[in-house]
């Protein structure tokens, strides 16, 4: 097995990922992080990396005193987390960046030919053509790490011909708000929105799951790793978290993976694959749990998940556009500048006149979204709380 590089150290996969690190035993030869030098520190004392970076810089300048009597060299800003995402013999990179920051970093990686175990889904869904050219050309590998991404995969194995997949069943959550209508979220808090029924994980993610964007995001993620049509892509709502998501054959075959809701199987998968090992998760009691139960999801209190459907639709620099839109407008709602209800409605707004592209760059990617942010604080000052 090859040694690891771990961008987004730090956050809840990041975390996660070097306990799989540690119980299989795996170099790990980089670690980055966006600021948070204390933390930095007691994993690279740890883990021992080669390099480490911190996309702050004062956070570096603090990360490479702290380190000074280590063998670790400390790099900064986000060159210095791209320069990590190539670094070393051929190490496995394992990007849980939250955002598009991840975007440069995997394609970095991906240039460098690395198996790139994928947790950062914005930068697939930002800049999916990127990411997709860049791997085949330097014959890299993108393995999926979102928990609904690894069953597809897992279902998938033994598939010899794409054709023969006829649909794509993501499964969803429903987060903390399933149920409810939009009058009843008018003033929903930021601690409602953060009370996730069962996954615990970074702010921005879960914030995204109580909108359902994060499904949207999903959508569009699975459309650039298994190369499916958007309309041969479904959504069904599964409260206990328990089949990770589904795919429908040409004959009606339908294949799942199931487990308990635990990232670091799908963690470990994309590392190990395509072997296995075992994995400190619990084993799955059917019996006990009972029951699993299935809905049709409510696209009109959760219109987010139709804003992501349009924007991958449209093609071209919608998703990115999307994609920005809703980080900025998340970050709004986590500030407590807006109500949640606003996020949906002013992504809604923002997206109207994109000046699309259906060839672009990274620079062009980068620009949308910047223009995409601009617009949503520019629409916020129509909200109060
Ligand atoms: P998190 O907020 O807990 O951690 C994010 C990490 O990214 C931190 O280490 C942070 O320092 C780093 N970071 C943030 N901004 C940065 C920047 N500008 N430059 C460089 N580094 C930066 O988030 P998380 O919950 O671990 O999620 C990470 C990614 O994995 C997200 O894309 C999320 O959608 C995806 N994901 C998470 C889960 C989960 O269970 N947490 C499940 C599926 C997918
Ligand atoms: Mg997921």
């Amino acid at each position: 097995m090859n040694s690891l590089i771990i961008l987004g150290s730090t956050g809840s996969i990041g975390a996660q990922a070097l306990d799989v690190a540690e119980k299989l035993s795996l170099k790990v030869e980089a670690l980055t992080a966006n600021s948070d030098a204390k933390k930095l520190e007691e994993q690279a004392r740890k883990f021992k990396p080669r390099l480490a970076a911190l996309a702050d810089e004062k956070a570096a300048a603090e990360l490479k005193i702290k380190l000074a009597d280590t063998n670790t060299k400390v790099l900064s800003g986000i060159e210095g987390v791209t320069e990590c995402a190539a670094f070393g013999e051929n190490p496995t990179v394992l990007n849980s960046i939250v955002g598009m920051a991840g975007l440069r970093p995997t394609l970095a990686a991906a240039k460098a030919g690395r198996r790139i175990a994928l947790a950062n889904k914005e930068s697939l869904v930002a800049g999916g053509k990127l990411v997709k050219t860049a791997v085949k050309e330097n014959n890299a590998e993108l393995l999926p790490v979102d928990s609904e991404h690894s069953a597809i995969f897992q279902s998938i194995q033994g598939c010899k011909d794409k054709k023969e997949i006829k649909k794509i069943i993501l499964t969803a959550s429903g987060g903390p708000f399933f149920g409810k209508k939009r009058h009843e979220l008018k003033s929903v808090t930021l601690q409602d929105a953060l009370k996730h029924p069962n996954w615990s994980m970074g702010a921005k993610i879960t914030v995204d799951s109580a909108t359902m964007f994060n499904k949207g995001l999903e959508l569009i993620e699975a459309v650039w790793l298994f190369d499916v049509a958007p309309e041969n892509i479904e959504i069904v709502v599964h409260r206990e978290s328990i089949v990770h998501s589904l795919v429908e054959f040409a004959d009606n075959s339908v294949i799942a993976q199931l487990g308990l809701p635990d990232m670091r199987i799908p963690i470990q998968y994309a590392i190990t694959y395509p072997n296995r090992f075992e994995s400190p998760v619990g084993s799955l009691n059917l019996a006990q749990i009972g029951k699993l139960t299935f809905f049709e999801p409510d696209y009109e209190t959760f219109k987010c998940i139709n804003i992501c459907r349009d924007a991958i639709n449209r093609g071209g620099l919608y998703p990115a556009a999307a994609n920005a839109a809703n980080e900025e407008a998340n970050e709004l709602f986590r500030k407590g500048k807006i109500p949640f209800l606003a996020i949906g409605d002013i992504i809604e707004e923002a997206l109207l006149d994109i000046e699309n592209k259906e060839e672009y760059r990274l620079e062009d990617v980068e620009e949308i979204s910047d223009a995409a942010r601009e617009r949503v604080r520019r629409l916020s000052e129509k909200y109060t709380l």
